[in-house]
């Protein structure tokens, strides 16, 4: 889970952007930090790049495929 200390730099929001998941190796929407939908392992991505690939890291046949969701915008 993405921590933070000081609330002053951070807020919530309800924009839709926090509801769309990604493909791995789909261009990252906005530079941010996202979470993976299956074992929830987080990573930081920049705008443009293209968001980790499939084999960034192993899931059980459980966890089925990696889908990146940002779970923090960065502006
Ligand atoms: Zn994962």
């Amino acid at each position: 889970m993405a921590l933070y200390k000081h609330s002053a730099y951070v807020k919530t929001s309800t924009s839709d952007e926090f509801d769309k998941v990604y493909s791995p190796g789909a261009s990252t929407p906005h530079s941010g930090i996202y979470r993976c939908e299956g074992c929830a392992n987080e990573i930081a991505a920049n705008q443009g790049n293209p968001l980790p690939p499939q084999n960034h890291h192993q899931h059980t046949s459980a966890q089925g495929s990696i889908r990146w969701r940002m779970i923090v915008y960065a502006q």
